[in-house]
């Protein structure tokens, strides 16, 4: 899979996405990232992207011109044609359902925002816009890398172990179940039993239980489009009847 960025400050993209197993997945071929820099498609002696808001207001927004000209060039530096991802609070919120539709994709280019924002007729070149949350952040590059993490995460061969991608938080509509390593005994605090068991069938119910405990407890949002069983419902709704979550969940 190409992913191209599209920013004002294209050299913060290379220490993220070459690390880890990001860097790792880049070196398997699994995905590129290439960072453009949004000023190569100015014409003027400041390499100018930005300009005063019409109407008034604080702060700048960025120009048309150089936005329009650097994803038409960067459309034309591969054949496959790339989804363009605009970002912006103003777009859909970015969830594990659209990591999972943008990792079929073979090609997205990523405009990333700076100031006050860009100019509203360049949306008309965007396929989507993506929000990361209800906050405002200096520019949409953290909303490139988070994107591009999520997704890659999810290309085969990205993660040593095809399972990893499979049992965690969302998959299946609900927050992971809780996990231990050792020490079995930790400052008095002890893994559940269970988990030391051997038994198979056991643990697998105890983690149902414990992401439905967790889910409840903490994202009781999630629930209400969750494929649960019966039981697994009646279980959730005493919990959420129940009166404090207290302890472990
Ligand atoms: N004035 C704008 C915010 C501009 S922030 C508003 O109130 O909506 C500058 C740039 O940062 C945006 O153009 C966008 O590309 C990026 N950005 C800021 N917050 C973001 C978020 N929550 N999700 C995605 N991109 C964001």
């Amino acid at each position: 899979m190409r992913f191209d960025a599209i920013s004002v400050i294209p050299e913060v993209f290379s220490g993220y996405v070459g690390a880890s197993i990001l860097g790792r997945a880049q070196a398997r071929g699994v995905f590129t990232f290439h960072a453009h820099d949004l000023r190569t498609w100015t014409h003027d002696r400041h390499r100018t992207v930005d300009d005063a808001p019409f109407g008034g207001g604080q702060g700048m927004l960025m120009k048309p011109e150089p936005i329009f000209e650097a994803i038409e060039a960067v459309q034309a530096m591969d054949e496959t044609a790339a989804h363009v991802v605009f970002f912006s609070p103003c777009g859909a919120p970015f969830t594990q359902r659209t990591a999972e539709r943008l990792a079929h994709m073979e090609r997205i280019i990523f405009m990333c925002g700076r100031y006050e924002g860009m100019d509203e007729r360049v949306y008309r070149l965007a396929d989507e816009v993506i929000s990361l949350g209800d906050y405002v952040l200096t520019g949409g590059e953290l909303a490139a890398l988070a994107v591009t993490d999520a997704t890659v995460r999810l290309l085969p061969g990205a993660l040593g172990d095809e399972q990893s991608a499979q049992d965690e938080s969302f998959s299946d509509g609900l927050l992971e179940y809780a996990q231990y390593t050792r020490p079995a005994t930790f400052r008095d605090e002890q893994v559940p039993e269970v988990l030391l068991s051997g038994d198979h069938g056991a643990i697998a119910r105890w983690r149902r239980q414990s992401a439905l405990r967790r889910t409840a407890a903490f994202r009781p949002d999630l629930l209400t489009n969750a494929a649960l069983t019966d039981e697994e419902r009646r279980y959730v709704d005493e919990l959420l009847d129940g009166s404090e979550q207290a302890g472990e969940v």
